[in-house]
């Protein structure tokens, strides 16, 4: 299905080819004939399918069939999306897909200068992307007005949940007071989300591209079961021996992050940081570096590296499994995208077993296993018996033979139970 057909104008369709769009994505082919008659849209779509363009392109040709006179602060269509990385990237495709048209998109978030951003709002926008909180401060300015809002549309809408912004997009919603079209684009589904949809949405039409918290078809899943303590040199030799160019990998605490950076550069691998701690100018250089080949991997926390669109990205690796496992679905949305093959990589330790399979049950796909040789798990028995080894627990035996030391031999007890349950425990996950 080509973009002509959906009645786009030339001049747009020019921009998308320039932008290497020929047909619809899915989730294209789905949404956008919808939303070009005007209906609210519930959407469950990841990162990658080419959601953006699903949602915009409809917007814009509406905007562009039905231009008005620019008011000051006002707004024709706002998106709000949780991250100011996503807002940039939305912000950067609508400015791709408008270049030939009169159109005016401004973004606004956190960690960036309010003047600039009041000045672009001053004199009207017809597209205002924005992160909540941001947009709620230019709000209490009277930067700008959303009472004619006439387009709304929420992207990652499970992720602005997941950090709290629900509030913030109720007092947003007090500030509307026309009915907008409005379109809630999710990765994943849940009762607080379907409850969300079904307060901001009439009578809409909903898309699913794929199943419902699925993966890409295009992603090949594989976990390395791993020690903790090898993850390091795993990384490092995987990258070396695979010869992988451009991987993204997730860590959860920005600690782990400066270490693996520090780590892969001493072998000689050059790696770039993207996490909260930097400042917003640091990690879009650091983007810009790994897009453009300049770095090989970039190491990014969950929060810093939400919804990136990296073209073509070939390697994810989870270095650490992620804390929900959603999440999964979130982090390997970054690679597989728009019909091209994608590797997503798991190194998964013994106190991660359980993580991994909640994240099978949810993409209801059992992940390939690879034991590397060298990099065996220590077994678990065999660490039993270390800890039985170790001069504390011999020295701790002997004392519980001291009929006085009753503490010891309670906490002897204790010991013995909590060592049984988690071998059976982790017995029962691997089975
Ligand atoms: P998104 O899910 O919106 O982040 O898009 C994922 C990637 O697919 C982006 O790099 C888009 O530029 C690209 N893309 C979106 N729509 C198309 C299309 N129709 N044809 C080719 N690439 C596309």
């Amino acid at each position: 299905m080509s973009f002509l057909s959906q009645g786009f104008s030339s001049e747009i369709v020019q921009a998308l080819t320039e932008c290497g769009y020929e047909k619809l994505t899915p989730v294209q082919q789905q949404a956008i004939p919808h939303a070009r008659r005007g209906h609210d849209i519930l959407a469950h779509a990841q990162t990658g399918t080419g959601k953006t363009a699903a949602f915009s392109l409809p917007i814009i040709q509406q905007i562009v069939d039905a231009p008005k006179a620019r008011a000051r602060g006002a707004v024709r269509a706002l998106i709000l999306a949780p991250t100011r990385e996503l807002v940039a990237q939305i912000a950067n495709n609508i400015e791709n897909y408008t270049q030939y048209v009169d159109l005016t998109v401004a973004a606004v978030f956190g960690g960036a200068k309010m003047s600039s951003q009041e000045r672009k709002l001053e004199a009207g926008v017809d597209i205002l992307v924005a992160t909540p909180g941001r947009l709620i401060e230019h709000l209490e300015l009277g930067n700008v007005k959303l009472a004619n809002l006439e387009f709304l549309v929420f992207d990652e809408a499970d992720r602005m949940l997941d950090m709290g912004f629900i509030n913030a997009i109720r007092t947003i919603m007090s500030s509307i007071h026309s009915q907008p079209q409005t379109m809630l684009f999710s990765a994943t589904s849940s009762p607080q989300m379907n409850a969300l949809a079904q307060d901001l949405l009439r009578k809409p039409k909903r898309i699913i591209v794929n199943a419902e918290n699925s993966t890409a078809d295009t992603v090949a899943h594989v976990v390395y079961p791993v020690d903790e303590d090898r993850k390091l040199e795993l990384l490092s030799e995987l990258i070396g021996r695979k010869n992988w160019q451009q991987v993204l990998v997730f860590v959860n605490y920005k600690e782990t992050a400066n270490e693996v950076v520090k780590e892969l550069k001493l072998d000689g691998i050059k790696a770039v940081l993207c996490h909260g701690d930097k400042a917003q100018s640091s990690r879009r250089r650091a983007l810009e570096e790994f897009k453009t080949g300049k770095a090989r991997v970039m190491v990014a926390t969950e929060v810093a590296a939400r919804g990136l669109d990296i073209q073509g990205l070939p390697h994810v690796v989870n270095y650490d499994m992620p804390f929900l496992a959603e999440d999964y679905v979130h982090r390997i949305g970054r690679t597989g995208r728009a019909g091209q093959q994608g590797h997503a990589v798991s190194f998964v330790s013994r106190e991660e077993e359980l993580t991994l399979v909640q994240i099978e049950n949810l993409i209801q796909h059992r992940i390939k296993r690879i034991q590397l040789a060298g990099y065996e798990p220590a077994n678990r028995d065999a660490l039993l018996q270390k800890m039985h080894t170790k001069p504390a627990y011999r020295d701790r035996q002997g004392r519980t033979n001291n009929a006085n030391d009753q503490g010891s031999a309670e906490r002897r007890l204790r010991l013995m139970k909590a060592i049984k349950n988690k071998s059976s425990k982790t017995t029962r996950l691997k089975g």
